[in-house]
This record gives structure tokens, C-alpha cells and sequence, in this order.
């Protein structure tokens, strides 16, 4: 049996602040997992370190579910973001290393590919309509078959998914939370026009994808999907909180626009409902936050009794550690939907060398054995972790609200 001797936990900022597992057994084999939770990185790393990584020395690395059963249900505090990125990270790794010594891609110990790469969506945003259309017809250059438009609301200095930079979008920007000002009145104004404009301009061949980040109530969110009825939009994601799963019930009554939820999920449980009344199409959770390749599987399986699709969350506060991770996913399961995919910045691509690949709009995590990651530890290590948080919102009013 390869056993666990060493495990440990590396942090680095090559831009914004990755958090990585790595495992190493006894004939010398290493796996990577990730374990990035946006601005909350070192309570994940001290998880793992303090509480974890102390339980798996001398264990099979190749007994993945018994190890990841362990250190659910061996820590009597169930569920929760800081465990179940740990657990992912661990459960990641154990993958990493179980390709390597099969020498197989993780996708083919997965059951194989279902098919011939997983179409991705992009990010277009901008301060008008204007820029956002001209950001999409960027990405249409690019092959993108998917695209998410986001664009500024006039009468608000700032929006979520409306970045300062051309190309990368970071929102955990600030020492201390930065704090913005939020209207739904005004958002509600300007999705419509951005989604007419936006046909009128890019055509009906291409998906169009738009995240509300959990600001509306759900009678607003049904109010939003009958508007955008008309321009068939491919999915409506997070429209409102999610930790009341019922809620989801009047948006439904309202609009056949189709829903996608779930990117701070933590485990299946929080989607129970929202999959078996089939109150969603796409579930959103991803293998960093909801427990892994195994979880992740486990929720799939679940939702394809629902004919409720995959949609995993890939903005790039998951490091080129859960991207492999996900596109292994994302080959493997029937159910599979679509990836988001934000591209990582030369520096972090640096850090962590990878297989995957991008080709007219679909994405393939290749065929090196195991993830296909790497981390340049040396790289890694030139890059201190810099404290960033994410921002808050409030209403004009002051109220604070859903960020
Ligand atoms: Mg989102």
C-alpha cells in the first residue's frame, strides 16, 4: 500500500493567496490538493495542519472514501466551508496520487470521458452595456461558445463582476472589507437592456449567462427571469440567498428562466431540496467548497435523478489545483452542464504548471496521470500571503446586504 508519511500545507500570493495541500507516501509519490477558501485562507490551512494533516500519516493513501468518511464524520462538527475544504484538499490529493501510481488521467479512474471536453464560459463585463457587448465579441473572437455579462448599474459607483482591470476580475481587493453601495431598483433597471442589446449585438448562437451574486428577494428574482424571458437567457445564477432552499419555490411559479445555485455550498445537503423538487437546473458546487472529487460526485449523482445539470463555480479564487479537478469532473459525470472559467494570471499560472488546456470554448484536463498539476515550491515560496477580503454591501440606506 503507498503510505501517507508527510502531508503539509503551502501558502502562497502570486496575485491573490492559494492555499495547497500537499501529500507525500512512502515510495516517494505526491499529490496535490487545493484548499483556498476566498479570505478565510489561513483558517483552512490551520484546520489542516492542527487537526488533519496529524491523522493521516500512516494511513492507504489509496482508501480515498474511508479516508474522507474519517474526517467528516471522525470530527463530530460536521459540514461547514473550513472543514469541508479541508476535507476537499485531502480528498483531491488522494486522487492526484492514485493516477499517478495507476498512471492514468483521474477523468479515465472516474469511469472514463462522457465526452470530448467541457464547454466553459467566460466573463464579459464592463462600466456600460457598451463595453460589456464589446468585452463579448472579445471572447466570441476567442472561440467561447458561453459568455457572462455583467455590466455597471448607472447611478452606482460600483457593481459585482465589473472589474477595473481589462482581463483579470479580483473582488477580495482590500486589507479590511471594502464597502459598497447597492440598489436593486436600479439593477433591475439595467439587466434587461444590457440582455436586449446584447442579443441584438452577439446573435442567438451564442449562451448568455448572468449572475445576480444573491441580491434580489425571490418575488424580484422571478420579477428579473420574466423579464430576460424573452432573450432566453442560458441561466440565471444565485439569484437569491440559498440557506432557505424553499424560497426557490416562487421564483419557479414566476419564470421559466433557468436557475443555477449552489458556489458556497458545502455539501449535499444544502441542495437536497432544491434538487429533488427540481427547483434548480445547474448546481453550482464546486470540489474545493463541498468536499472533493467524492462529494462532488455524490451531488452529481443525485441531481442526475432530477435531470438537474452541473455548473461548477471557476472563478479564480480556486486555484489551477481545483480547475484540474473540476474538467476531471466534468468529463466523467453524465450530468455535466458547464464550467466557468476564469483565466489566472501568468504568475499564478507560473506557480502552478498544469495540463489542462483551452480550444474553442470547451476546456480538457489532459492525459498526464493523476490532475496534472504541479507546484513550483521555490516560485511558490517568493509570494507572501497577503491578507484580502472580500467586500460587503449595503443599501443606500445603510442596511447591510447580501454581498
Ligand atoms: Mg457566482
Amino acid at each position: 500500500m503507498p503510505k501517507i508519511v508527510a502531508a503539509r500545507v503551502i501558502v502562497t500570493c502570486p496575485g491573490r493567496n492559494f492555499v495547497t495541500l500537499k501529500i507525500e507516501c512512502d515510495d516517494g509519490t505526491t499529490g496535490l490538493g487545493d484548499a483556498t477558501l476566498n479570505g478565510r485562507e489561513l483558517a483552512v490551512a490551520a484546520y489542516l495542519t492542527e487537526h488533519v494533516v496529524p491523522c493521516l500519516i500512516g494511513r492507504d493513501a489509496h482508501r480515498i472514501e474511508d479516508i474522507w468518511q474519517y474526517l467528516y464524520k471522525g470530527a463530530y462538527w460536521r459540514r461547514g466551508p473550513v472543514t469541508m475544504t479541508a476535507i476537499a484538499a485531502v480528498d483531491m490529493a488522494l486522487w492526484d496520487i492514485k493516477g499517478k501510481l495507476a498512471g492514468l488521467a483521474v477523468y479515465q479512474l472516474l469511469g472514463g470521458a462522457c465526452r470530448e471536453g467541457a464547454i466553459v464560459y467566460g466573463h464579459a463585463n464592463g462600466t456600460t452595456i457598451e463595453e460589456t457587448i464589446e468585452a463579448a465579441r472579445e471572447y466570441q473572437r476567442q472561440g467561447y461558445r458561453a459568455i457572462r455579462l455583467q455590466c455597471g448599474v448607472p447611478g452606482m459607483a460600483s457593481t459585482y463582476g465589473v472589474s477595473k482591470d481589462k482581463d483579470f476580475y479580483e473582488p477580495a481587493d482590500s486589507d479590511l472589507p471594502t464597502e459598497n453601495v447597492w440598489s436593486t431598483a436600479k439593477y433591475l433597471r439595467v439587466v434587461p437592456e444590457l440582455f436586449a442589446a446584447a442579443r441584438e449585438a452577439l446573435g442567438w448562437d451564442v449562451h448568455l449567462l448572468h449572475d445576480i451574486h444573491h441580491r434580489l428577494t425571490p418575488i424580484e428574482a422571478g420579477r428579473l427571469g420574466k423579464d430576460l424571458e424573452p432573450y432566453r437567457p442560458f441561466w440565471l445564477e444565485d439569484a437569491t440567498p440559498a440557506e432557505n432552499q424553499a424560497a426557490f419555490r416562487l421564483i419557479r411559479q414566476h419564470t421559466t428562466a433557468p436557475l443555477a445555485v449552489g458556489e458556497v455550498f458545502n455539501s449535499i445537503w444544502d441542495a437536497k431540496t432544491l434538487i429533488e423538487e427540481q427547483l434548480i437546473d445547474y448546481i453550482r458546487a464546486t470540489v474545493v467548497h463541498a468536499g472533493g472529487i467524492t462529494h462532488l460526485r455524490r451531488i452529481a449523482a443525485l441531481a442526475d435523478l432530477y435531470q438537474v445539470r452541473t455548473g461548477c463555480h471557476g472563478a479564480t479564487d480556486l486555484s489551477p489545483v481545483s480547475m484540474a479537478a473540476a474538467l476531471h469532473f466534468d468529463l466523467s459525470v453524465p450530468n455535466f452542464g458547464i464550467q466557468e472559467y476564469m483565466r489566472h494570471t501568468p504568475e499564478t499560472d507560473a506557480v502552478f504548471p498544469h495540463a489542462y488546456t483551452f480550444a474553442d470554448g470547451m476546456m480538457h484536463p489532459g492525459d498526464a496521470p493523476g490532475l496534472g498539476v504541479d507546484i513550483d515550491e521555490a516560485l511558490a515560496a517568493g509570494y507572501e500571503y497577503k491578507r484580502a477580503f472580500l467586500p460587503v454591501n449595503r443599501l443606500e440606506d445603510g442596511t447591510l446586504w447580501s454581498w
